[in-house]
């Protein structure tokens, strides 16, 4: 009978584990939804704003290469400091900066830091809402 007993207590012990589990991965998965609905009810024409809100993950090789690049130190107004790797911007550093916010980042840095994620890394505004900007 004793052994029944541990096995009962096992059982029930993994059964709370899974069920532990399970719990944080619904709130996982709830909390990403409710992210994208959010998101999605945020954008503004979403129709036009495909690229971005694509997955809600990273943005596509061929539109990060897209996204202007200035060279520091050319009068541009730039925070001095990449959020990403929190260095400096020396004169004469590719930097690249977001269209939608102004913020600059070192360009291997936004560039790995946009495969994975759609967002600026400072403000948390989308990289792309909508049509691309046009220069004026
Ligand atoms: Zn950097
Ligand atoms: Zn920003």
């Amino acid at each position: 009978f004793e052994t029944n007993v541990v096995i009962i207590l096992a059982a029930v012990f993994f059964a709370l584990l899974f069920a532990i589990g399970l719990n944080s991965l619904a709130r996982c998965a709830l909390r990403y939804v409710g992210r994208g609905a959010t998101a999605a009810a945020a954008g503004e024409g979403g129709a036009t704003a495909r690229g971005a809100c694509r997955g809600g993950g990273g943005i596509k090789r061929r539109v990060i290469r897209s996204l202007p690049v200035e060279v520091y130190g050319s009068g541009e107004d730039i925070d001095g400091v990449c959020v990403i790797c929190l260095s400096e911007f020396v004169d004469g550093e590719k930097v690249r900066v977001l269209p939608l916010c102004g913020h600059g980042f070192h360009v291997r840095c936004v560039d790995a830091w946009l495969v994975s994620h759609g967002s600026c890394p400072t403000c948390r505004r989308p990289v792309l809402e909508g049509a691309p900007a046009k220069s004026e």
